[in-house]
């Protein structure tokens, strides 16, 4: 069985117990209060289960699983609610794992394992007590499952050293006060200790691998909570707008509710790809803890988030006690201030940032005979191969010449690029072999554009549709014929290309366009107009689709997909200006163009079909390059601004909340690649519209970050850089440019519209 297999059945074994022992009428009876501290019931079967000895080591009577099996039971929790105190259990299994020739140590794990030991486990943020001598005396504040714990895990010094004071709940001299805490799912007490007997066995001392353990299994775990707890919230939310009707329909069908929850789920989505990275790296990775760091600060604010939002979801009934969504919220606000507040959160993240350097590639190599594709099977050499040509090939001050540069002039630069790039084989590297491209596999290709990206390359602007939407098309539907005559044409840079979809009537709803092609002989008659043409001004064919059939049965039957000769006489071109200052898209008006018989793609009436190809190709590399392309200026924008607004407080933490959210559009594009290369026809249906969804909104909010971040500096007008797609670092530029992400391919109220009604099952409005 694989690990992924076995963490899934990990995960639905704990959701099948907790369903059954503690349903939800469990849970809501027990947020009115009880005197019990935790569920003794509950906890013994779990620990009979084997629970408490999951990332115990096995030396110690546990099972030795890792940081993700742990996230899998904390989600589990979180999204039961269930009152037991497993956290002081993963984080005491933590520090003693790391400190394995402690004398107490193997006792203690093989009560932890057995479930004996219940450990209440003070955050390495809390003030540590004065630990030296033979008796120690002092407060420990607010220490979580303090009440129901039967050893203390005290943040402590002893003899210059800092770690952890371990005693037993019950010794002499220790009182525990106990405090009701909102989330009733968790107590809490503040610890007093006179004179408790200590000696240098009851304190285990942290080094910094030891505290960078604690800390990562403590954030992982909350984390885990966190997004449990986010996960069921919503679930049980649409659960409950499913069953209820107002105005004579389900409300789920109410679009200003629906898009919330497609929002929420996808964020929920997006989340979970983060915490489960973060507790997949390795503990030497340099990154793990700041994954760790992230997946909490991150996890609780969106739950948070999101249980806030139930509960008016739910109407009158969320503000009862009788439904759910106050359960959450109480235990994701808790969760929020766990193991330091938010703020604090946010600044260890941007701490570990700043240590973090940004890999560069030096323009300063020595042209020779590169041989890129001969390196393929040699990853390290593929990568070096494609730094070294690009660091004696591309000019270091492109940026400034292609901003400069328009029309022709701009054009001839950027055939100069893709010539290069074709040089060594990378004009097209997704093209496979037999249609004149590298034929390299996936991750091969994954790389060039990451390289790419890390160098700063241009973007082939011009050429996106050339190169992506036309062989989306035409490899897959198009005849032999217009293979052999088309495609040569796009990676000798020759020909570009138009995808000529929406009409002035026709955006969204793009199955009701009314441009007619009408079959005369020979050939079509075309007539009628297209509009937001990308790039039309500069092409030599278009995708054009227009109807054959005014009366097929649905709107979607009567379309046919044509290539047409922008040469052709009939066809008019007017450039229309954007907000951005530029003009990169068109209308395009046919006035009785005609159109060869053999330049019909697929069989007439098929349009609608192959159109699903030509956008398909919009979620694989092509967004891979546009994020990738965006992490590195995130990266240099923290770094650049280290002298400036790095330095307030509210926008260093603000880019490191950033940070996390752009890390998990990233880790959803990588899956859905590794889903793409493993097999296209199993690929995730739905990762392509949550990474859509995703995007556009954080680039909107990002580059507005940058505004607000760098003032007057920002509203300094500049010419767009072609090249740079949102990236251009020029702020207000890549500020407006970021609504093109939200507009075109599908609007994200579209896709908001997919999430709820296709994923999840809520009714059209
Ligand atoms: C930068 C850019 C480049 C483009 N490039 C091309 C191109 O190369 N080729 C091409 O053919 N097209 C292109 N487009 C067009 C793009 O595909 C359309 O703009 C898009 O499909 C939206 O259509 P519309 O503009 O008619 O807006 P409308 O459909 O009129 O939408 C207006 C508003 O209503 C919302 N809305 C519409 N229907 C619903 C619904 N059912 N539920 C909820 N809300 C809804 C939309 O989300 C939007 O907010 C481009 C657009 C942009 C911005």
């Amino acid at each position: 069985m694989d690990e992924t297999i076995e963490l899934g059945v990990l995960a639905e074994s704990f959701a099948e117990m907790l369903g059954a022992e503690w349903p939800r009428e469990k849970a809501i009876a027990h947020s009115f209060g009880t005197d019990a501290p935790f569920e003794e019931g509950l906890w013994q079967t779990m620990a009979d289960l084997g629970w408490a000895a999951l990332t115990v080591p096995e030396a110690h009577g546990g099972l030795g699983l890792g940081p993700d099996a742990a996230l899998r039971l904390h989600m589990a929790f979180g999204s039961s609610v269930a009152p037991v105190p497993m956290l002081g259990t993963t984080l005491a299994a933590a520090l003693l794992t790391s400190a394995p020739d402690h004398p107490q140590g193997g006792a203690l794990l093989g009560g932890l394992a057995e479930g004996s030991v219940r450990a209440a486990f003070a955050a390495t943020t809390s003030v540590p007590l004065a630990a030296d001598g033979e008796a120690a005396s002092g407060k420990v504040n607010d220490l979580l499952d303090a009440p129901c714990a039967t050893h203390l895990f005290l943040r402590a010094t002893r003899g210059g050293a800092t770690g952890w004071l371990v005693v037993p709940a019950n010794a002499a001299g220790i009182a525990i006060e106990r405090f009701a805490l909102v989330d009733t799912s968790r107590s809490m007490g503040n610890v007093t200790l006179d004179g408790v007997a200590i000696d240098d066995a009851a304190f285990v001392a942290a080094d910094a691998a030891a505290e960078a353990a604690v800390t990562r299994a403590a954030m992982l775990a909350i984390a885990g909570d966190a997004q449990g707890g986010g996960e069921a919230v919503l679930a049980a939310t649409i659960e409950y707008m499913l069953g209820r009707e107002q105005f004579g329909v389900s409300i789920a069908s109410f679009q200003a509710l629906k898009h919330r929850v497609a929002d929420h789920h996808t964020a929920l989505a997006a989340s979970r790809e983060l915490l489960e990275k973060a507790a997949a790296l390795p503990a030497a990775d340099p990154e793990a803890l700041l994954y760790a760091i992230s997946a909490k600060q991150h996890a609780t604010r969106l739950t948070a988030e999101v249980a806030r939002d139930c509960i008016q979801l739910h109407g009158g009934v969320g503000f009862t006690a009788e439904y759910v969504p106050h359960i959450y919220l109480k235990r994701a606000k808790v969760n929020e201030c766990l193991w330091g507040t938010r703020s604090a959160t946010l600044d260890s993240v941007a701490e570990l940032l700043e240590c973090i350097g940004l890999e560069t590639v030096s323009a300063e190599g020595t042209p020779r005979a590169f041989d890129i594709l001969g390196k393929v099977g040699d990853e390290p050499a593929f990568r070096r191969e494609i730094r070294d040509w690009l660091a004696a090939t591309l000019d270091p001050a492109w940026r400034g010449k292609w901003q400069s540069a328009r029309e022709s002039d701009l054009r001839a630069l950027i055939i100069t690029w893709l010539e290069e790039r074709r040089k060594v084989g990378l004009a097209a590297p997704h093209w496979p072999k037999e249609w004149g491209g590298p034929g390299l596999p996936f991750a091969y290709q994954i790389m060039v554009y990451e390289e790419l990206c890390r160098a700063d390359a241009p973007e082939l602007d011009m050429f996106t549709i050339s190169l992506f939407h036309t062989p989306a098309t035409l490899f897959e539907h198009g005849s032999q014929a217009q293979k052999d005559k088309y495609l040569d044409g796009i990676v000798n840079g020759t020909d570009m290309w138009v995808q000529g979809f929406s009409e002035p009537g026709a955006g969204s709803d793009l199955a009701s366009l009314r441009t007619s092609a009408v079959r005369q002989g020979d050939h079509y008659v075309v007539n009628g107009q297209k509009i937001w043409s990308s790039g039309g001004m500069n092409a030599r064919y278009c995708l054009l689709l227009a109807r054959t059939d005014p009366n097929g049965k649905r709107k979607h039957d009567g379309i046919s997909y044509f290539i047409m000769d922008m040469q052709s006489p009939g066809v008019e071109v007017r450039p229309i200006r954007q907000i951005t200052g530029e003009a990169e898209f068109c209308e395009i008006f046919m006035d009785d163009v005609k159109i060869p018989v053999e330049n019909l793609i697929g069989a007439e009436g098929n349009g609608w079909m192959i159109a699903q190809s030509t956008l398909s190709t919009e979620r694989g590399l092509l967004i891979f390059g546009a994020v990738e392309r965006l992490a590195r200026s995130f990266a240099l924008d923290g770094r650049d601004a280290a002298g400036s607004w790095m330095q307030d407080a509210q926008f260093r933490r603000e880019y490191a909340q950033y940070w996390a959210e752009l890390q998990t559009i990233r880790l959803m594009i990588r899956k859905l690649l590794i889903e793409l290369e493993a097999n296209p026809d199993k690929a995730s249906p739905t990762l392509p519209t949550f990474i859509k969804l995703t995007f556009g909104p954080f680039l909107q909010r990002y580059s507005e970050f940058l505004l607000r971040a760098e003032g007057m500096e920002a509203m300094k007008w500049e010419p767009a850089i072609p090249g740079t797609g949102h990236s251009s670092r020029l702020r207000f530029q890549d500020f407006l440019k970021s609504y093109g992400w939200t507009i075109a391919g599908g609007s994200n109220e579209i896709m908001r519209n997919i999430v709820a009604e296709r994923i999840l099952g809520m009714p059209r409005g």
